[in-house]
């Protein structure tokens, strides 16, 4: 039995360890011992923390030995995301330019993590400074997708979405500007959430976009997300922008009932673009909250087509703002051979920042400069403040917005990474939700004749995460089979 506690899921964890019929640090073993039997094909884990992870487990063990109740998440192994700040080892950002930053502190998720009694086994790749929908653009190394070994597990929590996905860990920290959550959990076949803009403090999240940016959770089940969003979310006085909001139990939003739902299919999500692969199994998901009593609705979102531009020109003008401070001075690998401060600045980013993160610098930094600001960045404001109207316009005819995740399934390593316009199309489905402030998850819907997952997108008004919550575990139940595990050893 105690073989396979790496496939089980946090909550089964956390209720085995509070109650004694486990001790974290046997749970913690099995975690370990899995990582050492995968790892080497999946490449996940940037670092490995197993001391930590072993200390942290007898501490909650102690806890549970003298007859205290351990914490929500009670010995449930987890990974986090490179760009979180933790104090230890380091927070690279899969970025050479960080390759030794110590961060003095650690990231408020991380810190309430600890304190629900979870377990650490170290951090997961990504993208370069969260840069990317591949993880292909990570400076340490690429992370492969457990379902297909020569495919990428999606990105910029690629390595989130790989470890959860492989059993290498309960559950995963990763963070969404345009899709960096829901995306890689898709192509991975795992859960994943964006929350609302303001719910989880990031404080300690090294910031790509600021106007974008969210932390959220990567699991197996649904359940699993309620519980982590539990943990995570709440006003954190260290960080200006989280919702001084109270935070209901997200687990009591998961009630099987979706009598009277409304869902809104949007038309601008079904074209073309949408793989026929991918269509059917979102089709089929459809059909299934339809069986049950939602009221399936079309909506539009017009300004869908518009997403692409105004996301690409909003995050890299921030990202431009953002990473001016990775200048080896302040923060940051410094060239050796820099002579005068030009040189320094010149010489220390173009050989510590890779491609991807030097043209979101150089684009942010040109659609800001004057002469240029009113014709790029002041327009994607201004069609931004449109997105957010088409979502209430439509949020007046449904509850919940249904729609693929990734408009296709996990693709070979290489296949759009030359072409950095065709890799932005990856996210045209996941920007709009950054962009218009609210939730997002992506929830498994089934697998393709080739065995690549599919992910169902859900999108909420702010703030209610419940619902969809509700909505995805109500799927999760009923779908009418079970997703399997990736063929990975
Ligand atoms: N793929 C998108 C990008 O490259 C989203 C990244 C993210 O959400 N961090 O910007």
């Amino acid at each position: 039995m105690t073989l396979d506690w790496h496939w089980k899921s946090a909550r089964e964890i956390r209720d085995a360890v509070q109650s004694g019929a486990v001790s974290a640090l046997d749970v913690t073993e099995a975690y370990l011992r899995r990582i050492d039997a995968v790892e080497d094909k999946v490449d996940a884990y940037t670092q490995r923390w197993n001391d930590t992870a072993r200390s942290m487990a007898t501490k909650v063990d102690e806890k549970v030995r003298r007859g205290e109740t351990a914490g929500p998440l009670a010995g449930v192994p987890v990974a986090l995301k490179e760009l979180l700040c933790t104090r230890t080892g380091k927070t690279t950002c899969a970025s050479k330019m960080l390759e030794n930053f110590r961060s003095p502190y650690d990231a408020t998720v991380v810190r309430r993590l600890e304190e629900a009694d979870a377990v650490f086994l170290g951090k997961v790749n990504m993208d370069e400074f969260a840069m990317g929908s591949s993880t292909e653009n990570s400076a340490i190394k690429p992370t492969r997708n457990p379902w297909n070994l020569r495919c990428v597990p999606g990105g910029s929590s690629g390595g989130s979405a790989a470890a959860v996905s492989a059993g290498e860990c309960a559950l995963s920290l990763g963070s969404d500007t345009g899709g960096s959550i829901r995306q890689p959990a898709c192509l991975c076949g795992c859960v994943g959430i964006k929350p609302t803009y303001g719910r989880v403090s990031r404080y300690g999240l090294v910031a790509f976009a600021s106007s974008l940016d969210q932390v959220g959770p990567l699991t197996r089940t649904v359940e699993d997300a309620a519980l982590t969003l539990n943990v995570i979310c709440g006003r954190d006085a260290m960080d200006a922008t989280s919702a001084d909001l109270p935070v209901p139990d997200f687990t009591a939003a998961l009630t099987g009932d979706i009598r009277g739902l409304r869902i809104g299919l949007p038309k601008e999500y079904f074209t073309d673009a949408l793989s026929d692969q991918m269509r059917e199994k979102i089709e089929a998901a459809i059909e299934v909250f339809r069986d049950h009593g939602a009221t399936i609705v079309d909506v539009s979102l017009p300004c869908s087509e518009y997403a692409i531009a105004v996301y690409y020109i909003i995050c890299t003008a921030e990202a431009s703002a953002n990473l001016a401070r990775f200048d080896g001075v302040r923060y940051g690998f410094r060239h050796p051979e820099a002579k005068t401060m030009q040189e320094m600045y010149v010489m220390s980013k173009s050989a510590a920042f890779g491609p991807e993160v030097r043209r979101r610098i150089m684009l942010g930094t040109y659609v800001l400069s004057s002469g240029y600001y009113d014709a790029y960045y002041l327009k994607a404001q201004k069609v931004r403040r449109l997105i957010k109207k088409d979502f209430d316009a439509a949020f007046e005819q449904c509850d919940v917005i249904a729609g693929p995740t990734s408009p296709t399934p996990s693709f070979e390593f290489g296949a759009k990474s030359d072409n950095p316009l065709e890799m932005y199309l990856s996210d045209i489905y996941t920007i709009s939700v950054n962009l218009a402030t609210l939730p997002g998850m992506s929830v498994p819907c089934g697998l393709t004749e080739a065995g690549l997952p599919v992910g169902l997108q859900l999108m909420a008004r702010p703030f209610e995460e419940e619902t969809l919550l509700r909505a995805a575990h109500f799927y999760e139940q009923n779908r009418g089979f079970d997703m399997g595990r990736p063929p990975v050893a």
